[in-house]
């Protein structure tokens, strides 16, 4: 095991993607093997230290950072124990990357494709992490097959997928815990807020998202799939907003089962993009789609983008050009960032996902902001999924006062439509407000009951969730 107690060690494990910054730590645990895990668990349990496990460190909520106690980093835990034509099980630290080039080298794929593949398995795991392909494949939780942890009291568990099921009270009994899942549901959309909990869930499906909080994943095994026929992408330049909900609605319908995935950026998110891409059109918005690649299917959408008037249409088909439009789309988020990094504003940023027939009206009060409050705003994403980030980016403090009472009047709105208020990137540090106005105050102390099944002393992934003080209230 290797132990850092160097303040100049630690400070790259204060930071993660998120702009949280009130990390303390005083080590940084690294643990060679699962019998150092329990070991390092037990330990801080006998003194009483709080816990946060690290993974990748690139989640946007704060969730591995600590604002007391110890680390504990899993990137020794890195092996991949054994991958074959359907399953791989994997250390909780493999890098998410070199996993896929191994996937790859025996023709298979896993679905969830997150991202940001800098990520660890287990950080993905514990996240429900979403991905490139998600519009077709789902987020991580459905490709994970088993999962092994030790709890927060320090007992090494192992939850396979299809073992430990709620009764129709809602109990799970098995020989190592028995709870009640909250008594609220998780929408059935894209969703990564607080437990998951649905009647006659499966125990495993417990662990897949809970930030942290109910132990140290070691290992997980996940499904694979063959890897992915030849695939194009397309991006269409429409000419206004006017017609993307007709247009979503259409492709939605006649492309579905041979769509991987379906994005959309406005006419802001392009501006951010001119610069590398000279030639996008001037006042228009985009829908980017990537599908299975055949001539039939290429022609029946140059004859969608006739009947919707695209100004221009782009095609990745070649490995080349392909490339090219993948960096389109991962260029926005970079230069956003960059962007705005520059000038020293800090953007509001929403995840908001909600039930599809409810979309157009999260958009249109989207759109309100856009016009009315004088705020630059940024809207692209998930388009398929019903999922739009939202971004505000305030310049002064009477912006920044607005762009948060406009946060929360959307939150409201969303939770209203049935909707999430974290469709992808998860509750951490930052977002308990709204998961408390999603799931309200007995949804909160549902979880901390849960929480503490796992971790009665309240000390791993603290203040991830929900504050560490509720813990100590109930
Ligand atoms: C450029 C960029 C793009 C992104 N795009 C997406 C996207 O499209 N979709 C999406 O969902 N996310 C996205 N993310 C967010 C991020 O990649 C995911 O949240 C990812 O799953 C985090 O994994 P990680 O290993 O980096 O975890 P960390 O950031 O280290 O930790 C995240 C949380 O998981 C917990 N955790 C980590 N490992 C374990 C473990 N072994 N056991 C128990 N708990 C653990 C931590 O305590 C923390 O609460 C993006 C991030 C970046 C920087």
């Amino acid at each position: 095991m290797i132990i850092k107690e160097n303040q100049d060690e630690i400070l790259s494990y204060l930071e993660d993607s998120s702009n949280f910054k009130s990390g303390k730590c005083d080590r940084v645990f690294i643990p060679e093997n699962e019998d150092e895990v329990v070991e390092i668990v037990n330990s801080c349990n006998e003194k009483n230290i709080p816990l946060t496990v690290s993974g990748g460190g690139t989640g946007t909520v704060g969730g591995r950072i600590p604002t007391e106690g110890s680390i504990i980093s899993v990137e020794r835990l890195n092996r991949i124990i054994s991958i074959d034509e359907k399953k791989a099980v994997l250390e909780a630290g493999t890098i998410v990357n070199n996993f896929l080039k191994e996937a790859d080298i025996i023709k298979k794929f896993y679905p969830p494709f997150p991202t940001e593949r800098n990520a660890f398995i287990g950080g993905n795991t514990s996240t429900n992490a979403s991905g490139e392909y998600s519009f077709r494949f789902g987020a991580t939780r459905r490709y994970i097959l088993k999962v092994r942890m030790v709890t927060g009291s320090g007992k090494i568990i192992e939850v396979p997928r299809g073992k430990y099921f709620a009764d129709t009270d809602g109990i799970i009994k098995t020989d190592f815990v028995s709870l009640k899942i909250p008594s609220y549901r998780t929408p059935p959309i894209k969703c990564s807020a607080g437990y998951f909990s649905a009647d006659r869930m499966d125990l495993i499906d417990l662990i897949i998202g809970s930030e942290g909080t109910l132990g140290v994943i070691t290992q997980v095994e996940v499904a694979l799939i063959d890897k992915l026929p030849d695939r194009f992408i397309m991006i269409l330049f429409l000419p206004s907003e006017e017609k993307m909900f007709e247009f979503l609605w259409q492709v939605k319908k006649d492309f579905i089962s041979d769509m991987y995935t379906l994005e959309f950026f406005d006419r802001e998110s392009l501006f951010f993009l001119k610069n590398d891409f000279p030639e996008i059109p001037d006042d228009c918005c985009a829908f980017y789609i990537e599908s299975t690649d055949t001539t039939e299917l290429m022609e029946k959408w140059l004859e969608i983008s006739e009947k919707y008037q695209a100004k221009d249409v782009w095609v990745g088909g070649d490995p080349k050009s392909y490339q090219r439009l993948i960096d389109f789309r991962h260029k926005l988020p970079e230069n956003i960032n960059a962007y705005f990094r520059k000038l020293n504003i800090t953007k509001i940023s929403l995840d908001i996902a909600v039930p599809e027939n409810n979309f157009r009206e999260l958009v249109a009060f989207y759109r309100k902001f856009s016009k009315e409050s004088g705020i630059r705003t940024v809207l692209f994403g998930h388009i398929g999924e019903n999922h739009l980030h939202f971004n505000l980016f305030p310049v002064d403090e009477r912006e920044k006062n607005l762009a948060r009472q406009i946060y929360l009047s959307c939150v409201e709105k969303a939770i209203s439509l049935g909707g999430t208020i974290s469709a992808e990137h998860g509750i951490g540090k930052i977002k308990y407000p709204y998961l408390r106005m999603m799931y309200g105050d007995n949804g909160i102390r549902d979880m901390i009951r849960i929480k503490k099944i796992f971790d009665p002393k309240g000390l791993i992934g603290r203040d991830n969730l929900f504050p560490a003080k509720l813990i100590f209230e109930q």
